[in-house]
């Protein structure tokens, strides 16, 4: 029998009792996101679309819709996955608690790129039929798919170290490779059309998502080590190996999708960077899951530091966070 004391295993209908804490490191993410809250609209898009009009090149405007293609519906799968495959499962009341305000989180940021694809003249068709009709959207929109129906369809039986090895294969697949690896890449992308003094009001958004993901990713990465202790039975050199491969295939689609999305180097971003960039971040992801890195790549995007890898530098959840007392909320 399971502990019903630990990240799983609990009584899925027990009301909530937060206090004493037991993972005192997911209050602080419940806390910090809390800091993080943020509103679409909150980020005027008036200048956006007259650089659309006016500034954008029609190369620039297809990047623009290919990038929206993948976000947009992966917010809501990432919410699917949150609440079908994960909440049912994982019992620990702060480990719920996180759950429930990412799954706030990703419900706005599918209201956030809502409100940017009826405001920029995107063409909305096209944006909403990459998910049935662009090859290298569709790819990684399977790929994510399938983990979250691995665990639908058949359940997943937390008594067998199968089970739990779905289980955690669903929990990288989500947290560590699409909201710390496809999302990052799509970010670095964004990112460069403000270098460029375009689409300012679209890149405060993506700031703020940005900041929410690089938190769920770091919820995330704690999770996984915390279930890996918790469940030394699931850490065998197979599973080492399979998680390798996922992250060595999540970029394999991504580079497809880059390829796609820059077919020519646009606002000095190519595909080529892009994909160093990737796998870069690919290689810092192999590492916070304690598997060592695959590539070896210095990151190509200096100027992407301050924006992108400083808030995860900055693991305040890493040390006893002194703020407060396990047991005692300050807030
Ligand atoms: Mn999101
Ligand atoms: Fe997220």
């Amino acid at each position: 029998m399971r502990s019903a004391h630990g990240l799983i295993g609990g009584d899925p209908v027990e009301p909530m009792r937060l206090f004493p804490l037991r993972y005192p490191w997911a209050y602080a993410h419940v806390q910090q996101a809390k800091r993080n809250t943020w509103f679409p609209e909150e980020a005027p898009l008036h200048d956006d679309v007259q650089d659309w009009h006016e500034r954008l090149s029609e190369e620039e405007h297809r990047a623009v819709e290919i990038l929206l293609g993948f976000f947009n519906p992966m917010e809501s799968m990432v919410t699917s996955n949150l609440l079908l495959a994960l909440y049912p499962y994982l019992t620990a009341p702060e480990i719920r608690l996180y759950l429930a305000r990412q799954a706030w989180e990703e419900a706005n940021h599918t209201m956030a790129f809502e409100y940017v694809i009826k405001t920029l003249p995107v063409d909305r068709e096209r944006v909403f039929g990459m998910l049935e009709n662009h090859p290298a959207v569709m790819a990684k929109a399977a790929f994510q798919r399938q983990l979250t129906e691995e665990i639908l369809q058949t359940g997943t039986d937390l008594h067998t170290t199968e089970g739990l090895q779905r289980f955690l294969r669903n929990m990288v697949g989500f947290f560590v490779i699409l909201e710390g690896i496809f999302f990052y890449s799509g970010f670095a992308f964004a990112l460069s059309f403000r270098r460029r003094n375009l689409l300012r009001g679209l890149n405060t958004i993506i700031d703020w998502v940005l900041k929410d993901e690089s938190l769920h990713l770091s919820f995330g990465v704690h999770l996984i080590r915390t279930f890996l202790e918790e469940y030394p039975e699931v850490r065998t050199p197979a599973l080492a190996g399979e998680l390798r491969e996922m992250i060595q295939k999540a970029v394999a689609l991504e580079a497809d999708y880059n390829r796609a999305l820059l077919p020519q180097p646009i606002l000095g971003m190519s595909a080529e960077l892009l994909n160093a960039y990737v796998r870069y971040v690919a290689d810092r992801r192999l590492e916070e899951l304690g598997l060592g890195a695959q590539f070896h790549a210095s990151n190509p995007l200096r100027w992407l530091a301050i924006e992108i890898d400083l808030p995860e530098q900055v693991n305040f959840f890493e040390a006893r966070n002194v703020s407060y007392e396990v047991g005692r909320p300050r807030e």
